[in-house]
């Protein structure tokens, strides 16, 4: 085990289990195969750029594909209410509003209601702080994926690129992969 006082741990602590270029990109048949029954999903660039008010066709028919692979989901957001309602709403699925991710609140009271627990529970977001920190302080797997959007708003903006370096600190040691996962899709 490394020691706690390295920088290493706290990368290790931080490091997202899978690292995709896209939520699309995911496969809802390889995740049931590896036992996942519930998927914790971030809304703002992980789901959908954060400018766009409506979920693609795409995004519709990939939740639909994880509902029938038997994975139930439940997205989780910082976001306010009525953006987290609208998605949730068109998708079909349960969310969560103002989350404060990384805190576990949210996070627990969503396996609640999918009745997961953590070993089958996949944490998926676009930023380390928030969804891969609180996704791993619950003992879920977790999955990166490349923001939908480079646009940002202000603070959010500051976090990413803290967070870009703390990414290539990961990358350089070798905790995470060098490229993202893609998947062939027609
Ligand atoms: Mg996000």
């Amino acid at each position: 085990m490394t020691r706690p006082w390295t920088i290493r741990y706290w990368l290790e602590q931080l490091a997202p289990h899978e690292y995709y270029n896209s939520t699309l990109d995911i496969d809802p048949a390889e995740l049931a195969a590896r036992g996942v029954r519930g998927l914790i999903l971030d809304l703002d660039n992980t789901l959908a750029p954060w400018k766009h008010g409506v979920p693609t066709t795409e995004l519709a028919e990939w939740i639909e594909s994880v509902q029938q692979a038997g994975i139930r989901c439940h997205i989780v957001s910082n976001h306010v209410g009525r953006r987290v309602r609208l998605f949730s709403r068109s998708l079909g699925i349960k969310g969560t509003p103002n989350a404060r991710k990384p805190a576990g609140r949210a996070f627990r009271a969503a396996m609640r209601l999918m009745g997961t627990v953590p070993r089958d529970t996949v944490v998926i977001g676009d930023q380390i702080f928030t969804d891969i920190l609180g996704g791993r302080r619950q003992g879920c797997h977790t999955i990166l994926v490349v923001p939908a959007c480079s646009m940002d708003l202000g603070w959010t903006r500051l976090v990413r690129r803290i967070e870009r370096a703390v990414f290539r600190e990961m990358q350089v040691r070798g905790l995470v992969a060098a490229e993202p996962r893609r998947r062939d899709r027609r």
